[in-house]
């Protein structure tokens, strides 16, 4: 998700490119709503990590997975249900076999619904590209741990405790030492906690054992692929901003003055920083887990945004 909406949100199966041998990356060219996608290729399958903001994605992710498999077995998992990694599966039911975790499905199955009208509110390229779209349950899920043979590619789906959501699921190949975080990494953009099952606690401890499996390659959810110093600086971040709302937090400060003052120092240190809309989020979910209060979010401000450029730019 992002704050601008550059462009339309149209995934470029034609700029794949091998980032290991048999490891594809279809990556986001900093287009608004579309995440970087993983295309795994073993002997005997082919699994796509995340499918795309709707119909139209899904197809395009689709058509160029099946060129790649050619005969091949086809799967797809998604890092997470939110709608521009995994309402484009539609396109692949019955053609792939769809697996996630259980907790990502029961997430889906319980806020789906809510996420389709509300990203549908995101302006009219985006209401576009959700035109239609039904959603899909995984033919098959599991829980904790679940290790897959594409033949000569053995591809881990771990199911986390849940950092951006409740369902993360993360997707690494210990041979080849990539691993696809999903959004708990989005390369310089800041990390989004969007619900109630968001906790920024959870999130600094999965990013800790993230790196504890020295990924050679990390494909982040949005932005640039790096290194395992993409996990440092999320985490960094992260706990940078607990340890400001708690400083004013025992100085007696309202939760007011915490969302100025805070959010104008974390601003301040993090200049190239993109998605600056979500820091308020943090916020909250750092001030909620630290005082044990109910999460209050803040107003999304993105959404005014949207209207604004399409005001003056009908
Ligand atoms: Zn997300």
């Amino acid at each position: 998700m992002m704050s601008q909406f550059n462009r339309p949100p149209l995934v470029q199966p034609a700029l794949a490119r091998e980032i290991v041998p048999g490891v594809m990356v279809i990556p986001d060219q900093y287009i608004d709503l579309v995440p970087n996608i993983g295309i795994v290729i073993g002997t005997d399958a082919v699994l796509v990590v995340e499918s795309g903001l709707g119909s139209e994605n899904g197809q395009r992710v689709l058509q160029k997975a099946m060129e790649v498999a050619g005969s091949k077995a086809l799967l797809l998992t998604t890092t997470h249900f939110h709608p521009e990694h995994a309402f484009g599966t539609g396109a692949f039911k019955g053609h792939a076999t769809i697996l996630t975790n259980t907790t990502q499905a029961d997430e889906l199955r319980e806020k789906g619904a809510s996420y389709l009208n509300l990203f549908r509110g995101f302006g009219s390229d985006a209401h576009k590209a959700l035109e239609g779209v039904e959603l899909v349950m995984p033919d098959e899920t599991y829980q904790g741990e679940k290790t897959i043979d594409l033949g000569g590619k053995q591809v881990v789906l771990h199911e986390l405790t849940g950092g951006h959501t409740r369902g993360d699921q993360i997707v690494f190949l210990p041979h080849e030492q990539v691993l696809f975080t999903g959004d708990l990494v989005e390369n310089h953009l800041f990390p989004i906690l969007f619900d109630q099952d968001a906790s920024t606690n959870r999130w600094i401890e999965e990013l800790a054992s993230l790196m504890h499996l020295s990924p050679a390659t990390v494909v982040p959810g949005h932005g640039e692929l790096g290194k395992v110093e993409l996990l440092q600086e999320v985490q960094d971040l992260l706990i940078f901003v607990r340890e400001e709302v708690n400083r004013r937090i025992k100085r007696g400060q309202t939760l007011d003055l915490i969302d100025q003052e805070a959010a104008r120092i974390i601003k301040e240190r993090y200049q190239d920083w993109g998605n600056d809309l979500w820091i308020p989020f943090e916020i909250r979910n750092v001030y909620a887990e630290l005082t044990g209060t109910p999460l209050k979010l803040p107003a999304l401000q993105l959404s005014r945004t949207i209207k604004e450029r399409e005001e003056k730019e009908p």
